[in-house]
């Protein structure tokens, strides 16, 4: 569950501001939604689904253990598209030091969430 304060190869700062990671919860939503989805079109093709039997609440089974297995990745997924997005990529960051974030962020509440 810990993360690196700043990226290992670039030195980019992974936390740019208090609570930046919060939003992440919208991302892991919508990964896991498209991610059961998925799984109930190879579930409907592969096995079917009927209201005549429970088929359908296996599935729910299944997939809910399927993605509380995958959380960890789908956190660091998640936490990968957010920054993605707010982090400009710099074609000379070989050269270039990443932005200073140090003057957003409140050490005591670092990773307070
Ligand atoms: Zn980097």
């Amino acid at each position: 569950m810990t993360m690196n304060r700043t990226c290992t190869v670039c030195g980019q700062p992974t936390e740019i501001e208090v609570g930046f990671y919060y939003g992440t919860s919208y991302v892991s939503y919508a990964l896991t939604i498209a991610l059961s989805v998925a799984s109930l079109i190879v579930w409907w093709v592969f096995i079917g689904l009927s209201v005549n039997d429970n088929r359908f609440f296996y599935w729910m089974g299944i997939n809910a253990v399927f993605l509380i297995i995958l959380q960890p990745w789908l956190m660091r997924l998640s936490r990968s598209l957010w920054i993605s997005w707010f982090v400009r990529y710099d074609r000379d960051w070989k050269h270039t030091k990443p932005g200073d974030a140090s003057e957003r962020l409140n050490l005591d509440q670092g990773t307070n969430w």
